[in-house]
């Protein structure tokens, strides 16, 4: 005899999960995935003049991308990021060293 479950009393412990509608992108990974790999990725920061990678902090200023560490005042070397800093030549440069001759 089979013994059935007490409807209604337990309540339901894992809800289904709310699936969103939408698009499923699906890539087509196959073709030259180096060559838009790098247009897509592969900028340059115009400090060190390495690749940004795709894990990278960077910023962009004075129309070039940078490391966030290679954003740096071109006299003194300090790092300018979040702080005021001023340009010549595109080379960021400090308060300090915006009005001297590099
Ligand atoms: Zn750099
Ligand atoms: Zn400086």
């Amino acid at each position: 005899m089979r013994v059935e479950q007490p409807p209604a009393t337990t309540p339901h412990a894992s809800p289904s999960p709310l699936r969103q509608g939408g698009l499923i992108l699906s890539f087509s990974v196959s073709r030259s995935l180096s060559a838009d790999y790098e247009k897509m990725f592969g900028t340059k920061c115009h400090g060190c003049d390495f690749k940004i990678d795709a894990g990278d902090r960077f910023l962009e200023a004075l129309g070039y991308s940078w490391h966030d560490s290679c954003f740096v005042c071109a006299v003194c070397q300090m790092n300018l990021e979040g702080k005021t800093f001023y340009s010549k030549k595109d080379k960021p440069l400090c308060k300090g060293h915006a009005f001297s001759p590099l």
